[in-house]
């Protein structure tokens, strides 16, 4: 079959995070790109482009990478709509919620998971997602959690067994045999459907994990060749973040209490851990912004990502992280942006998307708008989807 090549033209700012310009937004007009078999073949001035088979023109709008949205739990049943108008009226979230889940999603069929599953990524894709990370932790025994996997893998490539997610039901009495179920017999199930390992370390809420059984989970993913990452530090302080750094995890995600004493820590683990918020969740549960101004001028690594999930953040909409980012949490338009999709990239320790450059695939957004600061400019306005080519 011979190659196939699409120039796309009439860009009105091509933005590329290749690292330059304000925030790294690398935001440039009168700029084209070529297309070949799926990877960017070309990038440069639309005068000089290359002759392509097909063209499409997108008259003046802004093309961007698609974004990457690093941590989702998109593989569930059943609703808990009612658990936010809860905490709208003042309710604090301390995790319970998840055993909703849990009940509805081993009820649901796989065919029904399947469907509800596709319809969610093709709503992200809608929207502008074009790498969707997607972790199990509502099925919770070894049956339930390899399928979440098993269909989660059927779209994504960034799988992440997260059994240690919630201490279910028929096992609150004995936590300690939970722990050597994940990290035996369900691990070893899981693994070979998964990319990553992920543990909600949170040692205040009597749901999650204290700091010592999450390195037991990390550790025994570790050996089992899975990569990882961590929930940490979103209802308290608590020990996610320093333990995500020690053990080399790509991506600490939530980062909504940190002290001092973590902001070092991230600093310093910059090159190997990225600190991803997820503004989202703030935004559905009440809760604190975190200062993602003081992490950035710090040298932290930083990714912002939806966290979609029925019960802190049933929105799938990274434009909406975005705005959030921008309006509450000090970040440029432009950080925002790169956070949204090379910072994304990075928490999934992915080169060859969230950028646009020769030899990156070619997953690309296009915006409804002249340029990247419409998206929190127009905040809840649907510019931003997917480019199909
Ligand atoms: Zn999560």
């Amino acid at each position: 079959m011979s190659s196939m090549s699409t120039l796309v033209t009439n860009i009105g700012e091509l933005v590329t995070c290749d690292g330059t310009g304000e925030g790294g937004i690398g935001a440039r007009a009168g700029r084209a790109l070529v297309v070949v078999d799926g990877r960017v073949a070309w990038v440069g001035a639309a005068a000089a482009a290359p002759a392509a088979d097909e063209v499409v023109d997108v008259e003046g709008r802004c093309v961007l990478p698609g974004f990457v949205d690093s941590h989702a739990h998109l593989v569930f049943a059943g609703d808990r709509s009612s658990e936010f108008a809860a905490r709208m009226a003042g309710e604090r979230y301390d995790g319970g919620g998840i055993g909703v889940t849990v009940a509805a999603t081993r009820a649901a069929d796989d065919e029904w998971l399947r469907s509800a599953l596709a319809a969610r990524v093709a709503e992200m894709r809608a929207q502008g997602t074009t790498t969707v990370e997607i972790k199990s932790g509502y099925g919770l025994d070894v049956p339930q959690e390899t399928r979440a996997l098993r269909l989660a893998s059927e779209v994504t490539e960034e799988t992440t067994f997260l059994g240690a997610h919630f201490v279910p039901a028929e096992m609150r009495e004995d936590r300690t045999g939970y722990v050597d179920l994940v990290t035996g017999a369900m691990l070893a199930a899981c693994a070979p459907h998964s990319r990553w390992i992920d543990v909600f370390c949170e040692p205040n809420s009597p749901h999650a994990f204290t700091g010592d059984e999450s390195r037991a989970v990390l550790e025994a993913g570790r050996d089992a060749g899975l990569e990882l990452r961590v929930h940490g530090n979103q209802i308290d302080h608590g020990p996610g973040v320093q333990l995500a750094c020690e053990l080399g995890a790509a991506s600490v995600d939530h980062c909504t209490y940190l002290s001092e004493v973590d902001v070092d820590a991230l600093v310093a683990a910059a090159g190997t851990t990225t600190a991803t918020l997820l503004p989202g969740v703030e935004f559905s549960t009440r809760s604190p912004w975190p200062d993602a101004r003081a992490l950035l001028d710090a040298g932290v690594s930083v990714a912002l990502a939806t966290d979609c999930n029925p019960g802190t953040c049933y929105s799938s909409s990274m434009p909406f992280v975005i705005a959030l980012a921008v309006r509450e949490m000090g970040m440029t338009p432009s950080e925002a942006v790169v956070a949204a999709t090379r910072g994304g990239a990075r928490a999934l320790r992915r080169e060859d998307i969230g950028r646009i450059e020769v030899g990156a695939r070619a997953d690309l957004a296009v915006l409804d708008a002249p340029n990247h600061l419409h998206l929190s400019y127009r905040a809840g306005v649907p510019i931003a989807r997917s480019l199909e080519i």
